[in-house]
């Protein structure tokens, strides 16, 4: 595979800023502070603002993020929060760690995600929160969602896990729930050396209450006024991540402009479904998303190449074992997502010369297929 095309490659994000991160790493070995220190400080402050929110909490990870997110907002068992049958188990794990019952949505024809007529299709007397997944890096209806969960009292909850940066309507995604959580796992768009997460919001009380519940429910050392989880961003991660969003902007540009690429080089092409861009939606493309109804042989000949691809995610999360009771009898239209798509490598690792290399190969295969 030397001449491969790999998937993802988080050493050539280290390479182009090595410099960058290694300042970073030595400022916080010479400094003595490793857990809620300045580094963190700094990255809330510039998250907060590159977001457009009041308040950024950093926290151990995405899962937590949005776990702490439905605790502070009094989620508990009894509660129903609807969330995408298509996304990452960590979204109903989320609901599942406050007690509360998830409620699956189908995610909206000609598209991955879940739109707001769906989501007003599964409310009950129960439904508390709105969970919507901006996945792949693409909005989910987030202004649409936004006015219905107005309209009926339900707390929005966005799981920005997979989209920093993307915006809807010219407003970025994140800022349409009274609070979104984010991941910075290290495949995300933007990802640390390790672990980390965070919270955005607007709202003082749910900040300062965050706040104290990754902390052990401490606002001040020693003292516990509420019940709290051990979940902080510590500062090493928080230091390579103000060295990561530096770039997040430019790293989103190169991936939009490798979309439209590979949009350009593969329309029209038989029998592949292209991921669809709504009017008013500017995804980032954290994954480039095809479908295929040979999926399997596609993953299968591009491997014969050296290209490596993914499936996000082989099945809807109620067809795994902890959630199967949520599971619908028939086929759904998640179950169909899941067998066809394909995850084409994107990212600031690749050229267009190699995003032409791989649409070129995806082509040829179609073409063979429906010959
Ligand atoms: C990555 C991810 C999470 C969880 O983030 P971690 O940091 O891995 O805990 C949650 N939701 C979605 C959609 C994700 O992609």
């Amino acid at each position: 595979m030397s001449n491969g095309i790999k998937f993802l490659d988080l050493q050539a994000v280290y390479r182009q800023d090595q410099q960058a991160y290694d300042a970073a790493y030595r400022r916080v070995m010479d400094s003595g502070r490793w857990i809620l220190g300045p580094e963190l400080e700094a990255f809330e402050a510039e998250f907060a603002a590159y977001g457009g929110r009041r308040h950024a909490i950093g926290v151990g990870n995405g899962l937590d993020a949005l776990a702490l997110a439905l605790q502070v907002a009094g989620i508990g068992p009894g509660d129903e929060v609807i969330v995408p049958a298509h996304t990452f188990i960590a979204t109903w794990l989320a609901v599942r760690q406050c007690g509360a019952t998830p409620r699956a949505v189908e995610p909206a024809a000609g598209s991955y995600n879940i739109d707001a007529a769906g989501v007003a299709a599964a409310l009950t007397p129960a439904t508390k929160a709105v969970m919507p997944v901006h996945l792949y890096g693409a909005p989910s209806d987030p202004a649409a969602i936004q006015a219905l969960c107005a309209a009926k009292g339900l707390l929005l909850l966005e799981d920005a896990a997979q989209a920093h940066g993307a915006r809807h309507l010219g407003q970025q995604v994140g800022g349409f729930g009274r609070m979104a959580a984010y991941s910075f796992y290290p495949g995300k768009n933007l990802g640390a050396f390790g672990d980390a997460g965070a919270l955005v919001t607007d709202d003082d009380a749910l900040a300062t209450a965050l706040r104290a519940r990754r902390n052990y429910g401490s606002a001040v050392r020693y003292q516990h006024d509420s019940e709290g989880v051990n979940s902080r961003l510590d500062e090493l991660q928080a230091a390579f991540l103000r060295v990561r969003l530096a770039r997040l902007d430019e790293h989103n540009t190169l991936r939009r402009t490798q979309a439209a690429r590979y949009a350009e080089r593969l329309v029209d092409t038989p029998g592949l479904s292209l991921p669809a861009v709504p009017v008013g939606d500017e995804p980032v493309w954290h994954l480039f998303v095809i479908r295929h109804a040979q999926r399997d042989a596609l993953q299968a000949a591009l491997k014969d190449q050296g290209i490596e691809t993914l499936i996000h995610y082989p099945k809807p999360v109620y067809r795994f074992p902890p959630f199967a009771a949520h599971a619908p009898a028939g086929r759904s239209a998640a179950d169909a997502v899941c067998d066809e798509c394909l995850s084409l490598p994107i990212g600031p690792h690749l050229t267009l010369d190699q995003i032409d290399q791989v649409a070129d190969a995806v082509a040829a295969f179609c073409r063979g297929r429906a010959a």
